[in-house]
């Protein structure tokens, strides 16, 4: 009995919760002080009761909220009736699910995964193979300064953040970087040995940098001149987020990748993950050369099938609601001085402030409102598609309370 002596034995659940996760889990995460117990909507509640409009939506994984009648249904269903068959046979939910991803990105063949740092591994796999396909020296990749790409060694050797990388080193080599929407840096970096360039078209851990149309154009006219591929990285601003499909498709006219990856808010809360790609790209990867055990299993299939559903008419809604809460923004950004910039497309918005956030965050949770701040100084919000403006109303009255608070403590 004396290796667990340091818990308590029923001091109330959350602190035993505490003292179990702080003896028996890797103390990689610095989490938030709140155990969140069930949710409904746009709404999560703790232990007593209280209940936080969620903002943030599990990093923009919930994106009908939670406990959405239609998906409780067929979550329900679907584990009565077959949950995972390997990739070894046919199941009834992958095909019809391509099938919609083609239809809606422009692309044509979809790989299954189970998250975005898989679904970029893939696509850094695809580069790779495409690039030795040309020449043996062609496999350098180049990203942005500030992009997160995901935390496995292939996804971090191209995220451009010191803070993720630097304990892991050295990485995969060839990976190079210029500054986000530097058109100049981008077109001295490009050269013969590029066999990739990998783009958010709206930067999500990186503080909700949109990149702008004449820089992903120009992305495109170099890819295709010097033969390399050309990714976009949707997994926080895909999938309806920004009020269309994928985000590349705000620009007019649309640049369209050789390969998106996309997964957050694909199965609501199901882990998938998915590669898409055009024939001309689909074509590095031949029969054996990749895989994966659970990725498109029947249950997260279907659930991302009845989401695609439901998305289709969430569209409209998803802009409005996402012009409503910025405007409301922007006028507490004419309230509050410390509020330096209020960013985003559809309900993927950042508020740059000039102090840090964080104490923000956490007087936000006393008050009731999930949000969590990237970058130190931005405040970000990917709240559910759903949501609705006496919500934002609510949020906003938070918002306001906080940073009043705010305001004094910093003047
Ligand atoms: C979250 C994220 C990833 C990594 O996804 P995981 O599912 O956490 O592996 C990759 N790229 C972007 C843009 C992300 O926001």
């Amino acid at each position: 009995m004396s290796t667990v002596s340091t818990v308590p034995e029923q001091p109330g659940t959350f602190d035993r919760i505490r003292a179990l996760e702080s003896q028996y889990l890797l103390q990689n995460y610095a989490r938030y002080p709140l155990l969140i117990e069930r949710g409904r909507g746009c709404y999560v509640y703790d232990a007593s009761g209280k209940r936080y409009l969620d903002l943030l939506a599990g990093i923009g994984v919930n994106a009908l909220g939670h406990a959405h009648p239609r998906l409780t249904k067929v979550i329900r269903e679907q584990a009565g009736l077959l949950l995972h068959t390997s990739n070894l046979y046919y199941h009834q939910y992958q095909g019809p699910l391509a099938e919609r991803l083609s239809k809606v990105s422009g692309l044509e063949r979809t790989f299954f995964c189970n998250s975005g740092a898989e679904s970029m591994e893939g696509a850094l796999k695809m580069i790779r193979s495409h690039g030795r396909k040309i020449h043996p020296d062609k496999y350098e990749i180049i990203a942005l300064h500030n992009s997160f790409h995901g935390r496995t060694l292939g996804a971090l050797s191209i995220t451009g953040q010191e803070k993720y990388r630097r304990d892991f080193e050295p990485l995969l080599p060839g990976a190079r970087f210029v500054p986000h929407n530097d058109i100049v840096a981008l077109e001295q970096t490009v050269n013969d040995r590029t066999a990739g360039i990998v783009l958010e078209w709206i930067q999500g851990e990186g503080g909700i940098n949109p990149i702008s149309n004449e820089f992903g154009r120009k992305a495109r006219e170099l890819a295709d001149r010097y033969g390399a591929l050309l990714v976009f990285d949707e997994i926080q601003c895909g999938v309806g987020r920004p009020g269309t499909y994928f985000a590349y498709q705000l620009a007019d006219p649309q640049v369209l990748p050789d390969i998106m990856v996309a997964a957050k808010p694909l199965a609501c809360g199901i882990p998938l993950g998915v590669i898409v790609a055009n024939e001309r790209a689909a074509q590095s990867i031949g029969p054996g050369m990749h895989g994966s055990t659970f990725g498109g299993g029947p249950l997260a299939c279907r659930v991302a099938i009845e989401f695609m559903d439901i998305l289709e008419g969430l569209l409209p809604h998803i802009q409005q609601m996402g012009g409503y809460f910025r405007m409301k923004l922007e006028e507490l950004a004419k309230r509050y001085k410390f509020i330096k910039e209020v960013r985003g497309r559809g309900l993927m918005i950042g508020v740059e402030l000039s102090i840090p956030g964080k104490q923000i965050v956490l007087d936000a949770i006393e008050q009731g409102l999930l949000m969590n701040c990237t970058h130190d100084t931005v405040l970000r919000m990917l709240p559910p598609y759903i949501i609705t403006e006496k919500e934002i109303d609510r949020g906003i009255r938070i918002l306001n309370k906080v940073f009043k608070t705010a305001a004094k403590q910093s003047s």
